[in-house]
């Protein structure tokens, strides 16, 4: 039975687009909250690969504040971050703080990917969860909003949320025609065994020069996670692929590194690297339309500098549940939504692509 304001007895009807770690904390809110929510996901299971991330201090906020439970396994999942060490790339260190532990603060989280999504979905029940689900379109009419699948089924709902990510399908029913930005490197990333070079909470940074730029941080349990990122012009026939054809690392570049660093990277089982063209996408000018709601990477994807990726997906996914519980009304809350957030993502969008401009990264565009 709908409502005049669109609420159905037991909460809105609420579909989501991409089981990432945006979607499943939001799909987990939601559900707290009684309302009725299907969560889409169009790989056959939950996309649990990827590499070491660094979480924020206030991305472990926004996980506190909305699941204190699930927060405290993420913690016990990571690996509190210790020190920063800024390096050259003859190997010599030039910049280090030690990370001040304090009880009263969330620590900031090294982790690895799979950890945080594995903790995730154990908060959303399987019958929540639609593997396979490849979303293909969106129509929106007075009763809601009905979403499409490419294996010919349909949701029908109040309100759609895309949270599919930076090559998202559902931001072109929100704003069509976006095309993420190449910020000009192609990165490659990795998890290998070390009990040496990175160890005891680190997070090294060899500086931009000479066309690249690697980190390592130490995961715990005797891993480290390392990024390599080289500059690299971008073919227009390339244009918007995730990754190049050629995956292989460069072993050219890879012998900028000091020797030390370069034996981690080359340690690493083939099987455990990742490659991909770094894309962010500029400012958009609304996070939705109707009752169509974008959040997280579709609404805003970044460059990793800033490590704000997974924190503003969270921040998306608990201000929207809040904005959904406070309202009566759905439209606005939906509008809410977006007046709060826009700013706030607007600004790390451009913190985050003023930082890769700044280190070097493609300079010919100002940032967005
Ligand atoms: C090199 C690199 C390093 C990074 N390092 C960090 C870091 O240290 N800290 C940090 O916080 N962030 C980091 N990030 C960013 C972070 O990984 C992302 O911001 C975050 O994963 C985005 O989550 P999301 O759920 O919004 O999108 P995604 O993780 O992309 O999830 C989208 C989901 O939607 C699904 N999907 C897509 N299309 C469809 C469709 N048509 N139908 C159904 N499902 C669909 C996908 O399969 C996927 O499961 C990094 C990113 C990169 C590239």
């Amino acid at each position: 039975m709908v409502s005049t304001n669109g609420r159905i007895s037991g909460g809105y009807r609420i579909g989501i687009i991409g089981a990432g770690s945006s979607g499943t904390y939001l799909a987990n809110l939601l559900l707290q909250q009684g309302h009725r929510v299907d969560l889409f996901e169009r790989a056959p299971a939950p996309r649990a690969e990827g590499c070491g991330i660094l979480v924020i201090r206030s991305g472990m906020e926004a996980l506190q504040a909305g699941n204190p439970e699930l927060c405290q396994k993420i913690l016990k999942a990571g690996n509190p971050v210790k020190s920063f060490e800024f390096r050259n790339l003859r190997g010599e260190a030039f910049r280090s703080h030690a990370v001040e532990e304090r009880n009263d603060l969330l620590p900031r989280i090294l982790i690895h990917r799979k950890d945080i999504l594995e903790a995730l979905l154990e908060t959303v029940p399987e019958d929540c969860l639609h593997l396979n689900a490849r979303f293909e379109s969106a129509m929106q009419s007075d009763r809601g909003v009905v979403a499409r699948f490419q294996d010919g089924s349909q949701w029908e709902g109040d309100l759609l949320v895309g949270s599919d990510g930076i090559a998202s399908k559902v931001r072109e029913f929100v704003v069509p025609g976006v095309k993420p930005f190449y910020l000009g490197d192609i990165v490659w990333r990795g998890i290998t065994r070390d009990r040496q070079f990175c160890k005891e909470g680190q997070f090294i940074v060899y500086t931009r020069g000479r066309g690249i730029y690697a980190n390592f941080f130490d995961l715990g349990g005797d891993r480290t996670h390392w990024g390599f990122f080289i500059e690299a012009e971008l073919d227009e026939s390339e244009a918007g692929k995730p990754r190049p054809n050629n995956i292989s690392l460069p072993l050219q570049e890879l012998a900028k590194l000091p020797e030390d660093a370069r034996n981690v990277i080359a340690s690493t089982p083939p099987e455990q690297i990742a490659c991909r063209y770094s894309y962010d996408l500029d400012c958009l000018p609304q996070l939705y339309r109707g009752r169509i709601v974008l959040v997280g990477d579709a609404a805003h994807a970044k460059s990793p500098t800033q490590a704000l990726g997974m924190t503003s997906g969270w921040e998306d996914a608990l201000r929207l549940s809040h904005h959904l519980a406070t309202r009566a009304d759905i439209d606005e809350a939906i509008a809410n939504f977006q007046a709060e957030r826009m700013p706030i993502v607007h600004e790390y969008q451009r913190e985050s692509r003023e930082m890769s401009l700044k280190i070097g990264r493609r300079r010919r565009r100002s940032a967005a």
